[in-house]
């Protein structure tokens, strides 16, 4: 781990004893303050032993249920509820400059938003009928074990949207299978893609889009297993399991460090009280019921 100062990023620090807890504690030469490895990083408010943290990472990295996380580290629901969301919001930014390359395979899958609210469709229309109650997300993968995943919005995605999303996100010129839906067309026309469609109603074709179609079967069903109802942090689970193929073939201790590695040089640091307070008051009940 470098040692830079993480409130002026300066190298010119030095060791400066212990603190509290017994960590090294460093000197920043340039701005004079003090800081320990985890200062500025989500870790910075672990209270968990190191060995009951790791065994909590390697826990989420198994898609464990909060519950199952809560039974065998003896740790308040709660606590593993909150770590898991602090997990998860380090990958943020992982999909980001993510591009699919070669055969790309892409298709949408559907959520029941969780009741109550009033939903509205691109250019704040109301949204009517089916359309109106499910949440958007486009998948999409290559034979690279990269993979993508954005909540779009509500109801059915205009091509603007479909380019929007995907676009940045395929690389020019690549294959491109998909159902057929009429919104891709523009993306496999202004990104001059090889468009190989398999629509859903022709059987022989499914197997074409078996990848996609078990990506997306993933996608539902940790979700119904680990947020029940709950929209309000999607995207953060899916920019988590984007970023899970990086983990294969390793052993645990290497994925746990992995994770950590990855968090800390996110430098993404926020409570979650601060980020989602009105989720946890409003859901958090609910949540423990569900589980
Ligand atoms: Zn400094």
């Amino acid at each position: 781990m470098e040692e830079k100062c993480p409130y002026c990023g300066s190298c010119h620090v030095k060791r400066n004893g212990r603190s509290g807890n017994g960590k090294q504690r460093r000197l920043c030469l340039a701005c004079g303050r003090s800081f320990v490895k985890e200062t500025h990083t989500v870790f910075a408010s672990r209270k968990l032993g190191e060995e009951k943290f790791r065994m909590l990472i390697a826990l989420i990295i198994r898609d464990a249920t909060v519950e199952t996380i809560s039974e065998c580290l003896g740790v308040l629901s709660k606590t593993a509820y909150v770590w898991r969301m602090k997990l998860y919001g380090c990958f943020a930014g992982y999909q980001k400059s993510l591009v699919l390359k070669g055969k790309v395979w892409i298709d949408e899958t559907m959520f029941p938003v969780s009741g109550g609210k009033i939903c509205f469709g691109e250019g704040g229309r109301k949204l009517r009928g089916a359309s109106r109650n499910q949440t958007v997300v486009c998948a999409g993968i290559d034979r690279g074990w990269h993979r993508i995943a954005f909540v779009a919005g509500r109801g059915h995605i205009s091509s603007a949207r479909c380019l929007e999303v995907y676009g940045p996100h395929v690389e020019r010129g690549s294959e491109l299978v998909h159902d057929g839906t009429f919104s891709h067309d523009r993306l496999v026309k202004e990104k001059g893609l090889k468009g190989t469609t398999c629509k859903s109603t022709v059987k022989s074709f499914r197997p074409l889009m078996k990848p996609i179609d078990d990506f997306c079967a993933m996608i539902k069903r940790n979700k119904v297993i680990h947020m029940g109802g709950m929209d309000d942090y999607l995207q953060n689970y899916l920019d988590w399991i984007t970023f899970k193929p990086c983990l294969r073939s390793l052993k645990m201790d290497e994925k746990i460090r992995k994770v950590e590695a990855y968090c800390f040089h996110s430098r993404v640091v926020f409570r979650v009280k601060d980020r989602y307070c009105g989720i946890m008051q409003q859901h958090f009940g609910k949540i423990i019921e569900y589980f």
